[in-house]
């Protein structure tokens, strides 16, 4: 999508997402208001209203709307979910501590069997939406797995969301007009129908369009390439170094979903390649799939594509390991079409055992203006090539002289991918040419 296009879609969405926060806010304040307790009391309500639409939106975000995530990718709605949701939780502390501090009274009693049961609702949706903040983002120092920690997400936001819905529909606050109480009707109903949708519709929609395994692949570095065929459909339109989420040995109404870029080249979408490295409990159960088994998609996403830059004079690839994935559909994708721009890929591997689509990559180079590098971190005596980490040095002896006009891509761990955008940057080459993909949502 062209900058411009980005900005209008960007603007647009914004322009969306603060009318509905700020929409509650000016509504409820509009005609009789409730005899109200001063300045710090409506500032509490306001924090309380806006807290929740904002919490309420998360929903939105995460719901993977194509329209939505096509012009920023998935990534960035991700990282926006994150931050978002720190400030939502602060707004909604707010509203309970400044209540805490001016009107204790209005609070009433702690005991869930004195107290009224909205006020209870209020008080434990205020305690999981902490939870689900502590969890999110210490999740790998409090070693919870990811698996586990996505149910638990799951099941605290939506429990989270509905209690709070009732503390609001409970107290009445501001809601004394029909017209109120129809606003805020119609709210909770946008963000049940939402649970619904990303619950309910969606893998009722996958579970309608099935693909199955074909076959499975050995290749160099404990890594698997699945091949998946649509069944009774006509498979994914997808573009070259997008990804789906895939959804194996169960249905897709758990969520048990991981996240894989298309290595395969769109040109045949029916029959689709993940290749996928043996990391954890999901990943080293690839090899063991039975073909013919039922596989679940849900993508394509992402914008790490080179088909966004159809006038980009020439391409480098920087990738690590399994980051190889999404640029070999780049590069098949590129040979399909005969495309003869200068490309110049270098690939980082421990050693050259680990060199995940290496034959290829060997062949490919007779069908593309190809220059590969292999750069190799625990090379034996016997290796000849580049040997080490990333740095100035190295991109300057590998790139061509008009290399600030090339786009880059870069996929792989973040410390690589860190490393090399610096020394990217140190050359001039200006942030908007760099591209890159993290194989971690969060
Ligand atoms: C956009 C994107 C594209 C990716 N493409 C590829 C690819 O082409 N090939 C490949 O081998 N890997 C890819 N990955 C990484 C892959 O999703 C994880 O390695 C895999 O989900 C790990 O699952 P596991 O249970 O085997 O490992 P675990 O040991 O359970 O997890 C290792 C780490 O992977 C992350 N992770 C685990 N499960 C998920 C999940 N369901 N969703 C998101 N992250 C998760 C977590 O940060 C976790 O700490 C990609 C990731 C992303 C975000």
């Amino acid at each position: 999508m062209k900058k411009k296009n980005v900005v209008v879609s960007l603007l647009f969405w914004l322009g969306i997402y603060l009318m509905m926060v700020l929409a509650p806010l000016i509504v409820l304040n509009i005609g009789d208001l409730p005899p109200g307790s001063g300045f710090w009391w409506d500032l509490s309500m306001a924090f309380g209203f806006a807290g929740m639409a904002m919490m309420g939106m998360q929903f939105f975000l995460t719901a993977r709307f194509k329209r939505v995530s096509a012009p920023f990718g998935i990534d960035i709605i991700y990282y926006f979910h994150r931050y978002l949701a720190i400030a939502a939780f602060v707004f909604i502390f707010l509203h309970f501590l400044i209540i805490r501090i001016n009107n204790v009274e209005a609070l009433g009693a702690m005991s869930p069997l004195e107290a009224p049961w909205y006020m209870t609702t209020g008080r434990v949706s205020l305690l999981l939406f902490m939870l689900l903040i502590v969890t999110s983002l210490f999740r790998k120092q409090l070693k919870i797995k990811y698996e586990t920690w996505r149910i638990l997400h799951i099941v605290m936001a939506v429990t989270a969301l509905l209690l709070a819905l009732s503390h609001i529909e409970g107290v009445g606050y501001y809601l004394a007009t029909p017209e109120k109480r129809w606003l805020w009707t119609a709210y909770t109903l946008f963000f049940v129908l939402l649970i619904v949708y990303i619950r309910f519709i969606k893998p009722w929609s996958m579970k309608r369009h099935p693909y199955r395994v074909v076959e499975i692949k050995k290749e160099y570095g404990s890594a698997y390439t699945i091949v998946v065929e649509a069944v009774n459909h006509s498979g994914m339109q997808y573009k070259a170094g997008q990804f789906a989420w895939l959804t194996l040995k169960d249905s897709p109404f758990h969520i048990k979903e991981h996240p894989f870029s298309f290595s395969s080249s769109p040109a045949n979408n029916n029959r689709i390649e993940f290749t996928i490295k043996e990391l954890g409990d999901f990943t080293k159960t690839i090899k063991d799939t039975p073909i013919g088994e039922a596989v679940y998609l849900d993508g394509p996403y992402g914008t790490f594509c080179v088909d966004n830059y159809p006038d980009a004079p020439g391409f480098v690839f920087i990738t690590a390991g399994v980051g190889a994935a999404p640029i070999m559909s780049m590069l098949r994708s590129m040979a399909d079409k005969n495309d003869k721009r200068p490309l110049i890929f270098l690939n980082i591997n421990k050693n050259w055992e680990s060199i995940i689509f290496r034959d290829e990559l060997e062949d490919i180079q007779n069908h593309l203006n190809l220059k590969l590098i292999h750069l190799l971190s625990k090379a034996d005596d016997a290796w000849q090539g580049e040997r080490g980490r990333v740095s100035k040095a190295l991109f300057q002896k590998i790139l061509p002289e008009d290399f600030l006009e090339f786009e880059y891509f870069i996929c792989g761990p973040k410390p690589m991918s860190n490393a090399a955008q610096k020394e990217l940057y140190g050359l001039r080459v200006p942030l908007s040419k760099v591209h890159f993909e993290l194989f971690d949502m969060v």
